[in-house]
């Protein structure tokens, strides 16, 4: 089902595509990649649908938490273990 969703900016109807999100948190990044969003194809506005939003947001939010607390329980002269996280589905 495909639905025709104008862009909030200049009313486009916007393209369902895959897209990388990035995040980024006290020197941290993280690229959650091939999502799905809407990207208007004239201004490039993103939108991501409610619950995906939501999902993600809450994903990232655990993974800067647990990348804290390992860092902080990491030896001194390794620190910092890593600065970022890329995480995908592999394609099977
Ligand atoms: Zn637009």
């Amino acid at each position: 089902m495909k639905i025709d969703k104008p862009c909030p900016k200049c009313k486009t109807i916007m393209e369902l595509k895959k897209t990388t999100l990035h995040f980024e948190r006290e020197g941290f990044y993280a690229d959650v990649e091939n999502v799905s969003a809407y990207i208007c194809p004239k201004c490039g506005t993103r939108s991501i649908p409610g619950k995906l939003a939501t999902g993600i947001g809450k994903t990232v939010e655990n993974l800067f938490k647990s990348v804290r607390e390992t860092e902080l329980s990491t030896d001194k002269e390794l620190a910092p273990a890593f600065s970022g996280i890329s995480f995908h589905k592999v394609q099977i």
